[in-house]
């Protein structure tokens, strides 16, 4: 099969040894109505009402969303605005803990077929935790038919270890996931993606699923972008996602890893989506972890918690060097889609120089498209050439601003481009 271009990066999972555990519960959190991708949810509570671990918070009459539910029991000290780090305002319940950690009354879903099952998982308030926050309900709810379901285990960002830890930590959890969409959606095939840099993960899969040939345990190259969703597909079925086309258009669907796990802890428990396995890492932090923090945590726990100098951080990013967002302080909540958060005290800004026509950006891209022209055509505001040179299918990768000499802020530019192109009707 032809390969995918891809660049080779420093995998630099330092913390891939170390067990995830439990953050302290936080004395305050501010849990965001808009986690996910979609109609952000109305909240459901008020000023001054008590709140337990698990309760609904957070919902809409919207189909593309997913419920919110409180990660901690206390008291809501506000209902306020809240400038997420796409530069949109939601409504976000800020709530004072009591430390209890009272559990709201929760039962196991009773499901017996597709739509009670579908129905569950919006229920459980899961959007996929890889990063994207696309409402997990809808992506088990295609029109086709799904020939493949492909578990992204890639993890293919550095530094990032939390997807690892689940795989290590809760095997079984994934697994149940994977046999559950496959049973309520009737899908034949799950391939479960790894990259070879986590061999005893492979092999612990391998073992466990050694009596099923419906799931096959496939081993990626370790090479970037691996994870994107048009990638892994071309990766384990040779099938290419076109411009415009869904996963569901070529009969498969990509579920995260640990959105598979916590469907399975779900339909067992009925605790719905309230805590996160995250990463902390970087230069500037002290003990670099794996903690499971209540969603709506303020990242400066997290970083007091890993033990971060937090005087010198320079760059404070969520999400992981390629595809994360810097934030501009610490005072910000965890949200569903959050895996890693990385502070960096010796980060230097690179200096811009002009384009020196190498062609390494081109060579870069999987999608094998053209930055350097696609910067160009920006910069004219040239809406018709920023068609033909298909920008909708840039992922937003990084990887030709990565390599390229001259520091151009390829992607970047190309996320400003594709706000710029007029959106389709
Ligand atoms: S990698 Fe940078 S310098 Fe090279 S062609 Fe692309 S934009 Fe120009
Ligand atoms: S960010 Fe876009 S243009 Fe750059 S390498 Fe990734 S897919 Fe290609």
């Amino acid at each position: 099969m032809h390969r995918l271009n891809s660049i080779r990066l420093n995998h630099s999972k330092n913390t891939a040894g170390i067990e995830a555990v439990r953050l302290p519960v936080p004395a305050y959190v501010k849990i965001p109505m808009s986690m996910h991708m979609g109609a952000p949810c109305t909240p459901l509570v008020k000023k001054g009402d008590t709140v337990l671990v698990g309760q609904k918070i957070g919902d809409t009459d919207a189909f593309f969303s997913a419920p919110v539910h409180s990660s901690v029991s206390g008291t809501v000290k506000d209902v306020s605005d809240y400038r997420l780090i796409n530069g949109m305002v939601c409504k976000a319940v800020e709530i004072e803990t009591d430390g209890q950690q009272t559990l709201c009354e929760c039962t196991p879903p009773e499901i017996t077929d597709r739509e009670s099952f579908i129905k569950a998982v919006r229920e459980s308030g899961i959007c996929g935790l890889g990063g994207a926050g696309f409402p997990t309900h809808i992506k088990l709810n295609p029109k086709g038919e799904i020939d493949t379901l492909i578990i992204n285990a890639a993890e293919c960002e550095p530094y990032i270890t939390s997807d690892y830890r689940q795989m290590i930590e809760r095997p079984e959890n994934v697994l149940g996931g994977i046999r559950l969409v496959m049973k309520y959606l009737g899908i034949p095939k799950a391939v479960f993606a790894i990259e070879s840099n986590k061999p005893d993960a492979i092999a612990e899969f391998r073992k466990l699923t050694g009596n099923e040939p419906e799931i096959e345990v496939y081993q990626l190259p370790s090479t970037y972008p691996q994870g994107a969703e048009k990638v892994l597909i071309h990766s384990t079925t040779g099938r290419v996602v076109m411009e415009g086309q869904l996963p569901s258009d070529q009969k498969v669907i990509v579920m995260n890893v640990s959105t598979a796990a916590f469907i399975y802890k779900y339909t067992q428990t009925g605790v719905p989506l309230v805590n996160r396995r995250i990463t902390v890492e970087g230069s500037a932090v002290g003990k670099p972890c794996n903690v499971i923090a209540p969603i709506g945590t303020m990242v400066s726990e997290l970083l007091k918690f890993a033990e971060t100098d937090t005087e010198n951080v320079k760059k404070l990013i969520a999400g992981g060097p390629m595809m994360g967002a810097c934030l501009i302080n610490a005072e910000t909540p965890v949200v569903k889609t959050s895996n890693s958060f990385l502070a960096d005290s010796d980060y230097t800004e690179p200096v811009t120089t002009a384009c020196i026509r190498c062609g390494r950006c081109v060579r870069a891209c999987s999608m094998n498209l053209m930055p350097l022209e696609i910067e160009k055509a920006y910069k004219r505001k040239d809406t018709a050439a920023l068609q033909s040179l298909k920008l909708g299918l840039c992922m937003n990768c990084g990887a030709c601003t990565y390599v390229c000499p001259a520091n151009r802020k390829l992607a970047e530019t190309n996320q400003l481009a594709k706000a710029f192109l007029p959106k389709k009707k």
